[in-house]
């Protein structure tokens, strides 16, 4: 096994099990190192730090897996960990009414650069470091003999892919092939999901909780679902008696999906809308027209891939959150999200503040979402704390 120098002072956040050293932070490499071969790290005075996996394309230079001296990371490892995540997810695995989430979910799971989510008797996998690539024979069979799904296909982010300089392609890992609409449920709600060619990963199951939430104080009263994706909150809203629901959404694809899911839960089409449009003129276009709403859920994209971009981004949350309040009379609710991991909880309060003074209401934060229990936060981890919202009353 090669070693890997840290540059001095550079072993602070390693010693503290934060699971990234950025190759900035290399004091030197020895030359034959691959992408993906497993290291272990020494800091500047030559002490142990941890074992990790290598990449040098990546601005992750090595990934950290294990701080034990004694248990360097080989297939068994590999097993214990991942049968650990999947035992930290029996309550969902035993659930009646819900039959997708996520497995595996990378560094907060122990297992950086890997991603495993569960639709329903299919899982799909996604690889974000050579490290994993080299561990997906061990990886497949564990799985496999945890879980018994149909089938395991692989779901790469092709951009993630890229940054790592990987070159494995998307398909069919062990099993069958999943049909082209796997049904799945979620709180008893049923949807289909594209897992070959679907949007991301095709389902995004980090709402699961506060879909049911949001849709506790939906009942009579009339919803907009703004980013409604294949309608998680707005059937969620329509189960729990909403008297009316619109879906907005830019995407053709995703509103196919929504009418489908309709369909398939056998819903009131009566009392539902969708409208393909950009949410932000549409709410400019709800205000012209004096439409109100009593309930209003802004689930908008990542806005801030990164730091540098979290001024652009906390202005754009900022408009977004103006326009969804002027749709709200007193007493009415906006549930309002950030996937951005960029944006704390501190300052997207900041936003719906500066969103309230700029659309002249006073509001109240009546509860805060995070992210459900298969998308843990790692203490030492603090970058895997990415999903946070606010049910927002106005006074
Ligand atoms: N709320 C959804 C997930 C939203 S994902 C759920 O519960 O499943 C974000 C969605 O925003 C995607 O469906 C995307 O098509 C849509 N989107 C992105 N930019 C948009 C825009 N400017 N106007 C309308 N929809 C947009």
């Amino acid at each position: 096994m090669h070693t890997i120098q840290l540059k001095k002072g550079k072993d602070k956040a390693a010693f503290q099990y934060h699971p990234w050293i950025f190759s900035g932070a290399v004091e030197r490499s020895p030359e034959a190192t691959e992408n993906g071969e497993l290291v272990e790290v020494i800091n500047h005075a030559g002490d142990f730090v941890a074992y990790g996996y290598y990449n040098d394309q990546s601005r992750v230079a090595i990934r950290l897996l294990e701080w034990r001296v004694d248990c360097p990371p080989d297939e068994q490892w590999w097993r214990q960990k991942i049968r650990r995540a999947v035992h930290a997810r029996t309550a969902l695995l035993q659930s009646a009414d819900t039959n997708t989430f996520r497995l595996i979910f990378g560094e907060a799971d122990y297992l950086p650069g890997l991603i495993v989510d569960r639709y329903a008797d299919f899982i799909s996998l996604q690889v974000h470091a050579s490290g994993v690539e080299r561990m997906k024979p061990v990886i497949i069979d564990e799985l496999n003999s945890l879980l018994h799904p149909h089938g395991i296909y692989e779901r790469s982010d092709a951009r993630a892919q890229q940054h790592e300089g990987l070159t494995t392609e998307n398909g069919l890992l062990a099993g069958v092939l999943p049909p082209e609409w796997v049904t799945v449920k979620e709180h008893g709600i049923y949807y289909g999901v594209n897992i070959v060619e679907g949007q991301k990963s095709g389902f995004y199951c980090d709402q699961r909780d506060n879909r049911l939430i949001t849709a506790g104080y939906a009942r009579d009263k009339r919803v907009l679902d703004c980013f409604c994706y294949s309608g998680g909150f707005s059937l969620n809203a329509l189960a729990r008696g909403a008297r009316e629901v619109i879906s907005v959404d830019s995407s053709a694809l995703a509103l196919e999906a929504l009418g489908k899911n309709m369909e398939q839960n056998a819903f009131d089409r009566n009392n539902h809308r969708m409208i393909q449009a950009d949410v932000n003129k549409q709410l400019r276009a709800f205000a012209d027209a004096g439409e109100r709403f009593d309930l209003l859920i802004l689930d908008p994209p990542k806005y801030a891939p990164s730091r540098s971009s979290l001024d652009k981004a906390a202005r754009a949350y900022k408009e977004l959150n103006r326009r969804g309040l002027l749709l709200l009379e007193s007493g009415g609710l906006m549930a309002t999200f950030s996937c951005s991991a960029a944006m704390d909880m501190g300052t997207f309060k900041q936003v719906l503040a500066w969103a309230a003074l700029d659309a002249d209401k006073e509001i109240q934060f009546i509860h805060q979402f995070s992210q459900p229990e298969d998308h843990p936060i790692r203490a030492s981890f603090p970058e895997g704390e990415y999903l946070k919202g606010l049910l927002v009353r106005v006074v």
